[in-house]
């Protein structure tokens, strides 16, 4: 599982992610994590984090995948994503090494998880693509202790280690941070098509459950238009059962002069994407009952009432509809 291609003068390039970074002896790539050392490709953060937490999976967010249990979530250092307006800025942009301070292993990371009755392990706060070798020998351990596992990752990723990853992951979140090439070359430094291809994969050809999330930015993703051309392409390319999160962004990093998201703006998204189709669609990071609630996708009767991350009322039995029997779209006891 190397991704790498040997080239002329001790030059190393890795090909983990679309950046395709080209690295001389001893230079790091643009992730900061992931370095040319003697010729091979090394993840340098590999067993060291910044910090476990405890959180309901639906902070991840995930809210159709075993509802309100618990997630063991740790990340590293970097990122591979170029974001202006990063919200994990103090990690994913930090260089200081001395704030891995965690050393833990796969398997102490496994044991931590079943001593505090974590039903899943979550690679999170930074994107795991980047730490991909430490995600993956954390999920091949998980499957073996009964453990889920979920990535929470922007979706950069080229085409062959997306099938190694996503091939260990039972559950993720994938950003779909705007849906114009324009926005993500000006304020992600990235691609939109690589994360489009890779959304597909995940949802069409493998067995992970994927929910997406759109973080809207007053001014810069959020036009009734931008919207809707997202929306129907993911009824058309994905189909109508893929939970779509608009979340609040908040200023941070180099958009720390911008205003915060206001909750009319999520409401509005949230009224296209319901307009356009889509079954499962909720606002994120401001609470609301109304738009953060499951509803049947065939009896329209709330399934899963929430408040936020809080569940205020359960109404499936074995994953149905407790009023009509439909199944609710995602994992469930
Ligand atoms: S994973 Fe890191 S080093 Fe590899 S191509 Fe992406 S940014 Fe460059």
């Amino acid at each position: 599982m190397k991704y790498q291609n040997t080239l002329k003068d001790d030059k190393v390039q890795c090909v983990i992610c679309p950046r395709n970074c080209i690295l001389k002896d001893g230079q790091e790539g643009f992730c900061h994590v992931r370095k040319n050392i003697d010729g091979e490709i090394v993840l340098t953060a590999y067993g060291y984090n910044t910090g476990l937490a405890i959180d309901p999976v639906e902070k991840k967010p995930l809210y159709q995948f075993y509802p309100q249990s618990s997630v063991l979530s740790f990340g590293t250092l970097g990122c591979n994503m170029g974001c202006q307006f990063c919200q994990n800025w103090y990690t994913t942009k930090s260089r200081d090494d001395s704030r891995l301070l965690k050393k833990t292993s796969p398997e102490e990371i496994v044991k931590i998880a079943k001593n505090y009755n974590c039903a899943s392990v979550a690679f999170t706060y930074n994107d795991p693509v980047i730490f991909f070798e430490y995600a993956i020998d954390t999920a091949k351990l998980c499957r073996d202790y009964g453990i889920k596992t979920i990535a929470v990752t922007s979706g950069y990723i080229n085409p062959e280690p997306s099938r190694n990853f996503f091939k260990y992951m039972d559950g993720a979140n994938i950003d779909l941070k705007g849906f114009s090439e324009k926005f993500y070359k000006k304020n992600c430094l990235a691609h939109l098509k690589p994360v489009l291809e890779t959304i597909k994969y995940a949802v069409n050809e493998t067995n992970c459950w994927v929910e997406l999330t759109t973080m809207l930015i007053d001014g810069e993703n959020d036009t009734e238009d931008v919207i809707k051309r997202e929306c129907e392409w993911i009824l058309k390319n994905l189909g109508d059962y893929v939970p779509l999160h608009f979340s609040a962004f908040f200023p941070r990093y180099n958009f720390s002069d911008r205003e915060a998201t206001k909750f009319s703006t999520l409401l509005n998204a949230y009224r296209i994407a319901k307009n356009c189709g889509l079954k499962y669609v909720y606002t994120g990071n401001l609470t609301n009952i109304e738009t953060s609630t499951t509803y049947c996708k065939n009896c329209g009767r709330p399934v899963i009432l929430r408040n936020g991350y809080e569940l205020l009322q359960y109404n499936l039995n074995n994953g149905r509809c407790i009023y009509c029997n439909t199944i609710c779209d995602g994992w469930f006891t």
